[in-house]
Order: C-alpha cells, then structure tokens, then sequence
C-alpha cells in the first residue's frame, strides 16, 4: 500500500496568490481533490490523505506534522505562482538526492506533457514543506495567477482536469500503481456470419433509438447495443431493448 498526502496550498483566511479574479487557495483545492478522486477510483493500493478538503487554514507546522504521523510515503504539495512569469515549475528541497529527486523527474515529465503549459524546469527551494517532511516531497507551481493567459487556463475544468490527470500520471509511475480492472457488462443484441444481417440489425437498433455497432469476432459479426461498469443499469438496458424486440443479453 502507496501512501500519498496531498497539500492543497493555503486557505481559509490565507488566500495564497491572487490575481485576475482568482484566488490560488481556490484552485489548489480544486487540483488536489481531482489528484485524491482520480487515483482513489482508478488505481488499486494506493491511501490517499489531504492537508484540507475545504476552504480552511491549516498552518505549515500542522501539514507537515500530519503527513509525518501518518507516516506518509510521499508528500505532495500543489501550489500557483505568482510574481511575473508564466508556466509550470516543480521544487525539491536543496541536494535531496534520490529517490526523491527520481519522483521529481517523473511527475515534472508527465505534468509538462499533459499540460500546456511553458516548462520552467526542475528546481530545488528550502520550502518548509519540503524541509520538514520526514517522507520524499514535491511542491508543483501550476501557473502564474497574474500572468492573464495562465490565469485563462485555470479557470477551465478541463484544464484544471488536465493539470490532476498529469500528476496522477506520475505519480502511478513513481510508485508503480496498478489500475485498477473494471468490469465492463457488454450487451449483444445478435450475432452473424453474414455481415450484411448484422448492418441491417445494428440499423434497425439505431432507428429504435439504441447506439448500436457491429463487431467482427471470430468469424462472426456480432451486433453490440451498450456496455456498462454497473450491472444493474446493464439489466436495464436489457430491458428497454426487449422492450423494444430486439433479443438483448448481457455477455
Ligand atoms: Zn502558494
């Protein structure tokens, strides 16, 4: 089991960086739980831990503190810059050498590929997060809050997705975290040696108002109407094209 603790930089009365009608403890939070939800429902032994999950004020001494007597595997500190710049940056504390200097190399690789942002580089700072975490940690600086076309980005959900999905990326890498096998219920609704038959059904499931394809396996063409990770709404599926006449199962 992979222990990661999460810092949301800031908040409450602190409100980080601010600028362009944003204020950085905002979006820290936003990043981190998308980082804590991603990693919790895709990837198998790992336990996820947060500084704050709302807008509170937790002092540095608490976060370390917390991380410390959790006995953390890895620290995580998600922060916005500020002060005339623009781009992504992620910090080690000063001569840490590995393997935390390997994680850096990791997550600042997958960060700057999935986001567009310019990259800054790898960098080394005597953060108090960094200094008094007993564990391996990195603070990532995600942009520049006052630099207005950095500021732009952040205020998109699919930015901000893109931003979680990078540090997840790296983090699955550093550690070796396994996804986790979803169960997929697939629903047939016919199955053909002629390609021709299985067109004229996956057409006539279209019509009925089903997002149906056809797919040749095995030397058969076999008509497809859904596919579902929960199977109780599979069932229901079923139903509705029963319903409809067309002999539907789950597979
Ligand atoms: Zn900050």
């Amino acid at each position: 089991m992979v222990k990661i603790f999460i810092d949301p930089g800031h908040g409450g009365s602190d409100p980080g960086a601010v600028g362009n009608g944003l204020q950085e403890k905002n979006i820290t939070l936003q990043i981190a739980t998308r980082i804590r939800d991603i990693l919790g429902s895709e990837y198998e032994n790992v336990e996820l831990r947060m500084s704050r999950t709302g807008d509170s004020a937790v002092s540095l001494s608490n976060r370390t503190n917390a991380a410390n007597a959790w006995g953390a595997d890895f620290l995580l500190s998600i922060h916005i810059n500020a002060g005339g710049g623009t781009g992504y940056e992620d910090y080690v504390y000063p001569n840490v050498g590995a393997p935390t200097t390997t994680y850096q190399n990791i997550i600042h690789e997958e960060v700057t590929k999935s986001v567009d942002f310019a990259n800054r580089g790898k960098k080394q700072a005597n953060f108090h997060m960094l200094r008094e975490s007993a564990m391996p940690a990195l603070l990532t600086e995600n942009g520049f809050i006052d630099n207005s076309s950095d500021a732009a980005k952040l205020t998109q959900p699919s930015f901000i997705e893109s931003i979680a999905r990078g540090h997840v990326n790296g983090l699955a890498r550093a550690f070796g975290l396994k996804k986790k096998q979803i169960t997929l219920y697939r629903i047939q609704i016919g199955a053909f040696s002629d390609k021709e038959n299985a067109d004229s059904l996956a057409a006539q499931a279209k019509i009925a108002g089903f997002e149906a394809f056809v797919l040749a396996e095995n030397g058969l063409y076999k008509v497809r109407a859904g596919a579902f990770s929960n199977r109780s709404n599979a069932e229901q599926q079923v139903q509705r094209l029963t319903a409809a006449g067309f002999e539907a199962f789950i597979l």
